[in-house]
Parts: structure tokens; sequence; C-alpha cells
């Protein structure tokens, strides 16, 4: 079967793999070079402990408190837009226990078997992404936090990830002999592993070339053509494209071109910073989530250390607002106070637009309104850690297989 897939990121890329390896002739089209999009700067988490979405209770309040301040973690650019009111409604109705709770099933199911994705592709002869699997630290310095830190190690257990512990000061520090941690305890979920995200886009780019899928760059999807309800056809200012079936894994473009084909998706680009320091002189075993700092760290590819964070909900087209990076490094030396790191220049500040959707979880599957179309999109924090498994279960959707998990959660109209 010609199959399309429109976005060149690591949704994308991970669908036009499994799919090439599946039999199909792949084509992948891209606005950009795809050489830059969200899936590169990110912090390389591929993590089951992140069962708890975007939308919880208390996220809505905290934000309203933070929304003045240019250095906050997290934004909402005020503004009259009916798909942001939209996405509103929504994020606040999600935002209960009940339904954080009910995500956390499909959240950690599909986590895990992404995990094992990228555990077999690692162990390929022409893949090496820096993937390492020893755990993940969630770093709290408060009474509150720590409280809280004991109900998510309780609720880890629950959901069958026991090798989550929860550890005082002086086990922590005692991961982490080289740096000065200045904190509580942390959690210690055993069950993350991170890898280079660059190097995996790289990576993957080089495979599917290699192996005769097309890759067309710099050619934006502007429209389709349709007939009764397949499609035919994609539009861009340089050609018509036509194929058997088609994946739409755009990322924070999503809710535009799917509106194209009368298909609603709740979505919002939420976009966040990383700075990476290369041969830095500082040294972390870990890579570590600090929980009132609201920022994360990855130690990556040898002797980088990544950091990343902050959540503007924004459109693609506003200005990068770098003070949120200075926010950013503080909240990192709050924690690991040795760590003095001077503003980097505009161009050392990376920057990218999570796919949002309104309740955390991705929409993956065929839209009612089409038969040939595989949407795969809205993954929010969560997009590289979900990506090998996001684009199986495309192939198996396309293939009509037996998905290997149960994907009802991810359905694309259920905002409908
Ligand atoms: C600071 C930060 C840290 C993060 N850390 C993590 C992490 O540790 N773990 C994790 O799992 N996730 C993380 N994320 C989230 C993750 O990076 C995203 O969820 C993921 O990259 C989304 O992938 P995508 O393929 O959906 O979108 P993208 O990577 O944005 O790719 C979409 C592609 O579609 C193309 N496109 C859009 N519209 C069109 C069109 N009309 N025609 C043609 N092409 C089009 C775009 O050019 C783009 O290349 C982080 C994000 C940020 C910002």
């Amino acid at each position: 079967m010609k199959v399309i897939v429109i976005g060149g990121g690591i949704i994308g890329l991970s669908s036009a793999y499994f799919l090439q390896q599946s039999g199909h002739e792949v084509t992948v089209i891209d606005q950009t070079d795809m050489l830059n999009n969200c899936s590169y700067g990110n912090a390389g988490y591929v993590c089951p402990s992140h069962f708890i979405p975007l939308a919880t209770p208390g996220i809505v309040k905290q934000g309203l408190r933070w929304v003045l301040n240019d250095t906050s973690p997290f934004y909402v650019q005020p503004r009259f837009s009916k798909s942001l009111i939209d996405w509103g409604i929504q994020f606040m109705r999600s935002a209960t226990p009940e339904k954080v709770e009910k995500a956390a099933i499909p959240l950690r199911d599909i986590a895990l078997f992404s995990q094992h994705m990228y555990a077999t592709l690692a162990a390929q002869p022409n893949f090496n992404f820096a993937y390492e699997h020893k755990g993940l630290l969630e770093i709290f310095q408060t009474e509150k936090g720590a409280e809280h830190a004991k109900h998510t190690v309780e609720k880890a257990h629950r959901l069958g990830l026991m090798d989550t512990v929860l550890l005082d000061y002086h086990a922590l520090q005692t991961m982490e002999p080289q740096t000065k941690i200045n904190a509580l305890g942390a959690i210690y979920f055993k069950c993350d592993a991170h890898l280079y995200p660059n190097k995996l886009m790289a990576q993957l780019l080089q495979y599917l070339q290699a192996n005769g899928v097309a890759l067309l760059k710099n050619e934006i999807v502007t429209n389709f053509y349709t007939e009764n309800r397949q499609i035919k056809s994609v539009v861009t200012a340089k050609a018509i494209h036509s194929a058997d079936a088609f994946v739409l894994a755009t990322g924070s473009w999503s809710r535009e071109l799917a509106a194209q084909l009368r298909v609603s998706i709740p979505l919002m680009p939420g976009r966040g910073y990383s700075v990476t320091l290369e041969n830095t002189p500082y040294h972390i075993n870990y890579p570590a989530i600090l929980v009132e700092g609201r920022a994360a760290l990855t130690p990556m590819d040898g002797n980088k250390i990544r950091f990343g964070g902050t959540m503007e909900i924004t459109k693609t087209t506003t200005p990068p607002k770098i003070k949120r990076v200075a926010g950013l490094l503080q909240a990192v030396q709050r924690f690991y106070p040795e760590f003095t790191i001077p503003m980097p220049s505009i161009e050392q500040i990376w920057y990218g637009f999570r796919p949002c959707s309104a309740d955390g979880l991705p929409y993956i599957g065929k839209p009612k309104q089409w038969h040939n179309l595989v949407m795969a999109t809205g993954h929010s924090m969560l997009g590289l850690s979900l990506g090998a498994g996001t684009g199986k279960l495309v192939t198996e959707i396309l293939n009509e297989q037996k998905t290997s998990l149960a994907i009802d959660a991810f359905r694309v109209n259920r905002f409908d």
C-alpha cells in the first residue's frame, strides 16, 4: 500500500519506520527540513512514570497564580480565540481526580509498550542513540512535595510499577555523590529510561532514506482531495501527492490541518525551552524532575546535560519569551546549588511546541469521518516517550491488525 505520512517529528518518523518494515511504500512530507522540531530539544525521557497527565486538579489554580510572572513555568497567553476557549473548557473538565485516575492506565500501558519498542530499536546495528535504562528521580524540597511524593509512590505501586521507591535526603545524595543536592528527598522511578533525541531523530532519518522511504522536505500540506469517505491526495504548493492511506502526525499544527478534513480535536501548542551544555564540568548520574522548580534535567550522550521546562500555552507564531529560561536556570540552582549556569545567548536556547491535547492523552486512530486516515498527534509532554509505540500502533491500525494494546482511550473523536 502507498502511504503518505504528514509530519516528520518523532511520531511521523516512527510511523514511517514501522510502516516501511511492514512492507508499505512510504513517503514522509514535512513543512521544514525535518532537522528541528519539538522532537529534537526535549528532555529525552522514555517514562512510564508519567502516568499523570497535564490536566490535573490544582493546575488551573496554580496557572492563574503564575500568569503575571515573566519567569513562571506555566503560562497561558490570554487571548480571545475560540480554539483556546474550547480547549480550556475541555482541559478543565479533564482535570478531575476520577479522570486523572482513569487516564493513568492507558498512559502506563502505551509508555511501557513504547519503551519496549525503543529498547528493541536500540539493539539494532544501525541505531545508537544513547538509550539508557537507569531510572529517573523526582526531587522535592518541601513537606507538601514530600506528602505528594508519598501518594505518587502508592499510586505507582497500585499501577504495578513496583520498583518505585521513596528516597530520603541521604539516600538521594548517595546516588549523586559528585553533586550537592538541596532537597528533602526524591521518588526514584526505576522503570524509566532516557535517550539522546537528536541522535534518535538523525538515525531514523538516515535509516528511512537508506530503506527507500521518500522524504519530501519544505512542503506544507495545505489541503486534501477527497472522494466519499476516502482521502485521495494531499495538496502542497509544489505538487499534489496521491496515496492509498494517510497518517496525520503534524504535532502542534494538527488542529488546523485536521479541521480541513472536518475533524475537530482540541489541541494547543505548549511551548517549552531547553539549554544543552556540552562537555559540562558538572556531573549527575540520573535524569531528574525538580518538582517545585517545574524543571527537568538529563545527563545525555556522554558528557552533556540538558535543562528543560516551562509550559506556555500559546500560538506557534508568538515570539519566544527568553526570560523564562532565566527562571528555569534559577530553579536548577535552587536544587543543585553548585550549578552556576550563565544565561545562554539566544542562539543557544532551543524551544519547541508540545502538541497538548485537552486531556493529556494522545489522539491515535482513524477518525470516524475517513476510512483511510490514521491520526497520531496530541502527545503533549510525552511525544518522545510514546513515539515508537505510537508508530507501531499506527501500522497495526492501517494493517487492520489487532492492536498490541487497547487504544479506546486515545479515540480521535472523543470530544465530539
Ligand atoms: C522542553 C521540552 C521537553 C520535553 N521533554 C520530553 C520528554 O522528556 N519526554 C517526552 O516524551 N516528551 C517530551 N517533550 C514533548 C515531546 O517533545 C513532544 O510531545 C513530541 O516531540 C511531539 O512530536 P510530534 O512528532 O507530534 O511533533 P513535532 O516533533 O513537532 O513534529 C511535527 C512535524 O509536523 C510538521 N508539520 C506540521 N504541519 C505540517 C503541514 N501542514 N505540512 C507538513 N508538515 C507539517 C512540522 O514541521 C514538524 O516537523 C518535551 C517537549 C519540550 C518542549
